[in-house]
C-alpha cells in the first residue's frame, strides 16, 4: 500500500488531545506489519506528537488501536525495553513484536 494513501487515510483521524484533524503533511509512516501500521503524527493545533498504531485496510476507515503522546511514550519505552534512541525506531520494535497488542497495552493501565 502506498504511504501517501496511508497518510490520506490517517488525516481522517483526530488528535487525541485537542480533537483537531491531522494534516497529511503532519503524518510520518514509520513502518508496518501487514495491515498494522505505525505512524508518527504531529498536531499542528496543539503541537502534541503522537505515535499511532492502526489497522488499515483499503476498503475501510483506519481503526486506531492506540495513540500515545510523548509522555505516554516514556512509559511505553520502558514496557518495550527500548532505549530512548530506539523508541521511535519502530522497525526494531516490529522485528521483536509478537503481535499481541492486548497484552502490550493492557500493561499500560497496570
Ligand atoms: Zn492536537
Amino acid at each position: 500500500m502506498e504511504e501517501s494513501f496511508i497518510k490520506r487515510l490517517m488525516a481522517s483521524i483526530k488528535c487525541g488531545v485537542c480533537g483537531q484533524h491531522y494534516e497529511v503533511d503532519d503524518i510520518e509512516v514509520l513502518g508496518h506489519e501487514e495491515d498494522l501500521w505505525f505512524l508518527r503524527a504531529f498536531c499542528s493545533a496543539c503541537h502534541t506528537q503522537c505515535l499511532v498504531a492502526a489497522v488499515i485496510k483499503e476498503d475501510r476507515a483506519p481503526e486506531v488501536i492506540t495513540d500515545l503522546t510523548e509522555a505516554e511514550l516514556d512509559r511505553f519505552k520502558d514496557v518495550a525495553g527500548l532505549t530512548a534512541d530506539e523508541v521511535l525506531d519502530m522497525h526494531s520494535f516490529l522485528k521483536d513484536f509478537d503481535g499481541d497488542f492486548s497484552r502490550l497495552f493492557s500493561r499500560k493501565q497496570a
